[in-house]
């Protein structure tokens, strides 16, 4: 025991797992590019899954425990009505400011003997040999026994490892997406509008997930695109929300940054000798949401539960393999599921999706699963054989569409199957040679 880990960048997975770590004995000091811990993480407001504190074993924050918030999905067309998904009384959620969460993961991480070195920009790791051994930072060189990586997106760890790793660089396109999130203030005088989740699937057929979010002062519009995009994008997007909610004022109270989210199935390799990826910098966000806080903190829990296991205290890729087969056991393999769901909606046209909203083949049964929903079953397990055939009915004529879904069902059982070959120990030339079947399932380019 007494051993050092530095954890790169402050975000969620890596704060977990230090809490765990750090409680258990172990040297923890966080590395953090912000200058201060006030400017971690956003003003906006976040959903995420309400058991996630308990199941990764952290004390909850005092607040936040919401009544699901029902999203309601509007197709292209104005006049068709939307889907409104529909919850039971007492089903519930995490509904927090951002800062708030920083702020009471970096408390409970101190209270347990967390250290915080912030104002300190990562920007490699420090190999020897196949080893990595610590990071090259704006503060200069810290080595330490295990190097937890929760730099975000574009981790520069994960960005400079050296390719026989088999560990994904940089992602690709369609594989992240810029999200524009601002609130707005709420105009008076407009009483009939209600306080709505509106998502918008297809705001005009281009790609990308949009919302408006109705509150009681403000309104919250994200715009999502796969390409990089500006404030011509913005306004121009403005002014479609705007004319469908004429309550959308023009003063920005918070926010009105883009940034990006991963949005694609975990990395195929998240562990190396001395290394591991958690959060956002291994990819473990919804595909499908973009909501990464549950899956990171739950990946956090899992990567601890692993090195305390590790008793011989090598933190090899040998003995941290069992983070990656049991984050892909719980939650990574869902995530692979959800990405081929993602892949088969970005290959819709706006005439399929007015074909969907138009016919109603789906109900507002089919879609009242939690969007921040971390199992691919939980969110599909509404969709029994006899609903399948139903929905296929409705389908019907539409033989281009029937063939799509096919496609993705296909692809859905060879990924099962794949799943089900993952080495059950690490030997790098095992685990690159599997992680190569694995990517090769997602290298379709979307049919645009
Ligand atoms: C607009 C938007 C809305 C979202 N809404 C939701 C939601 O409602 N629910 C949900 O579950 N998820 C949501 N997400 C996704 C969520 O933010 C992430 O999936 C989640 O934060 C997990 O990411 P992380 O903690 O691994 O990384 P991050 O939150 O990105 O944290 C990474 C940390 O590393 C630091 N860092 C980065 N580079 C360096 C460096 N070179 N040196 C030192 N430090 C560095 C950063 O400053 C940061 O503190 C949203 C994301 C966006 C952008």
């Amino acid at each position: 025991m007494g051993k050092n880990i530095i954890v790169a960048g402050a975000g969620h997975g890596g704060l977990t797992a230090a809490y765990h770590l750090a409680k258990s004995g172990y040297n923890v000091t966080v590395y953090e590019h912000a200058a201060q811990e006030s400017d971690l993480g956003y003003e906006w407001e976040d959903f995420f899954d309400a058991r996630t504190f308990d199941e990764a074993g952290l004390p909850a924050p005092e607040t936040g425990m919401i009544p699901k918030v029902p999203i309601s999905f509007y197709g292209p067309d104005p006049d068709v009505e939307p889907i409104r998904q529909t919850f039971e009384a007492g089903e519930v959620e995490m509904h927090m400011n951002r800062k708030e969460l920083c702020a009471h993961l970096i408390r409970i991480t101190r209270d347990v003997g967390v250290q915080f070195v912030f104002g300190c920009t990562i920007y490699a790791p420090i190999l020897i040999g196949n080893r990595i051994v610590g990071i090259k930072t704006s503060l200069g060189d810290f080595t330490a026994d295990l190097v937890i990586d929760a730099c975000g997106v574009d981790s520069p760890l994960r960005a400079n490892l050296p390719a026989y790793l088999g560990i994904q660089k940089t992602l690709k396109k369609f594989e992240y997406i810029y999200a524009y999130r601002a609130y707005f203030n709420r105009l008076e005088g407009f009483e009939n509008v209600k306080n709505e989740y509106k998502t918008y699937f297809v705001d005009d057929g281009k790609t990308g997930l949009t919302w408006v979010v109705t509150t009681e002062k403000t309104v919250d519009l994200l715009i999502a695109r796969f390409e990089p995009f500006g404030q011509d994008e913005i306004d121009r997007m403005y002014k479609i929300f705007k004319a469908d909610n004429p309550h959308l004022g023009d003063k920005l109270v918070l926010g009105g940054q883009i940034t990006k989210i991963p949005l694609r199935r975990p990395l195929a390799i998240l562990v190396a000798d001395g290394y591991a990826a958690v959060g956002d910098s291994a990819c473990m966000t919804v595909p499908i949401a973009g909501s990464g806080i549950a899956n990171s903190i739950r990946a956090g829990k899992i990567l601890a539960d692993t090195v305390l296991f590790d008793r011989n205290e090598e933190y090899s890729a040998v003995t941290l393999w069992k983070y990656q087969r049991t984050f892909f056991d719980k939650i990574g393999g869902s995530m692979g599921l959800i990405d081929m769901g993602k892949g088969m909606l970005l290959d819709l046209k706006k005439k399929d999706f007015e074909f969907f909203f138009n016919n109603k083949i789906l109900t507002s049964e089919d879609i009242s699963f939690n969007t921040n929903e971390t199992s691919a079953k939980a969110m599909f397990s509404h969709f029994t054989p006899s609903i399948i055939v139903d929905r296929m009915k409705k389908i019907g004529a539409n033989r281009d569409l029937i063939r799509r879904i096919g496609g993705v069902a296909t692809r859905a059982g060879r990924l099962k199957l794949i799943l089900t070959r993952m080495p059950d120990r690490y030997n790098r030339e095992d685990v690159v040679n599997w992680a190569a079947k694995y990517d090769r399932l997602y290298n379709v380019a979307p049919d645009k």
